[in-house]
């Protein structure tokens, strides 16, 4: 069973009647509901900004798979050091998935090495279409060839990403714009993907397509196969293949 943790920043759910109306449990109860009925995951934990640490100590990192990161108002008061901690369990092989407004969050800018925080937006209730584009994708597996959101946030193109390793989302929302709305990049032995819908006033994480985009996506980024990583200067020892190895290491070490 894959062990998840989200992080959600927790806060327009508890500050806004609109938002508090459509996720009265908060947005990580919404997830937490689908992913603990699927049937491949240990029950949800979730970390939100008020806790100690956030909810992330070393202790909750070490024994997370996948960690699903909402945040949106309170990027900066998440502090460096939890930030950096989630980004070394990423290189270490911890699964990430950005949803929404977390490509503007501490873990995954420094995750992503650019400035992933700009793109266009416009809180406008467009529809939104959600097109597969990589039709052999784990994470796209039971999708149509689209999918569509009734009002979504919309985000549009330039998304200041590195190139994604593979592209399994494009969205085109009615206002005309369009955005690389699914995509997966990999650090060191971590698997990250990035997927755009869940602006926090509409309800997106009720979505059956959604919930079934998160759950794949969960299931791609969870690396049983993490191992310690050896890396250094290695000496170099007799080689029984090389009968001229001895001579040239002589050589090399005068
Ligand atoms: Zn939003």
């Amino acid at each position: 069973m894959i062990r998840v943790t989200m992080y959600n920043e927790f806060y327009h759910e508890q500050t806004k009647e609109n938002v508090k109306a459509i996720y009265p449990n908060g947005m990580h109860g919404a997830i937490k509901e689908f992913l603990d009925a699927e049937g491949s995951f240990e029950p949800m934990r979730v970390a939100t900004l008020e806790m100690p640490e956030h909810g992330l100590t070393q202790e909750v990192l070490d024994n997370t798979d996948v960690l699903l990161w909402w945040g949106h108002v309170k990027h900066e008061e998440v502090s460096d050091e939890v930030a950096e901690r989630v980004v070394r369990r990423v290189k270490e092989g911890m699964g990430f998935i950005g949803l929404h407004s977390a490509h503007a969050s501490k873990p995954f800018r420094k995750l992503m090495g650019t400035s992933s925080d700009l793109l266009r937006w416009r809180e406008s209730a467009d529809l939104a279409r959600v097109w597969v584009i990589d039709y052999a994708h784990p994470i796209a597996e039971g999708i149509g060839d689209y999918f569509e959101l009734e009002a979504e946030e919309t985000y549009g193109e330039h998304f200041c990403i590195p190139q994604p390793d593979d592209l399994v989302f494009v969205t085109w929302f009615s206002g005309g714009e369009v955005f690389r709305s699914g995509c997966t990049f990999h650090r060191e032995q971590g698997r990250i993907f990035y997927f755009q819908p869940g602006h926090e006033t509409f309800p997106t994480y009720y979505n059956e397509n959604v919930r079934r985009v998160i759950a794949n996506a969960i299931k791609w980024a969870y690396n049983p196969g993490a191992r310690k990583i050896v890396t250094g200067h290695v000496p170099v020892k007799p080689n029984v293949l090389s009968p001229f190895r001895d001579k040239l290491e002589a050589n090399f070490t005068k």
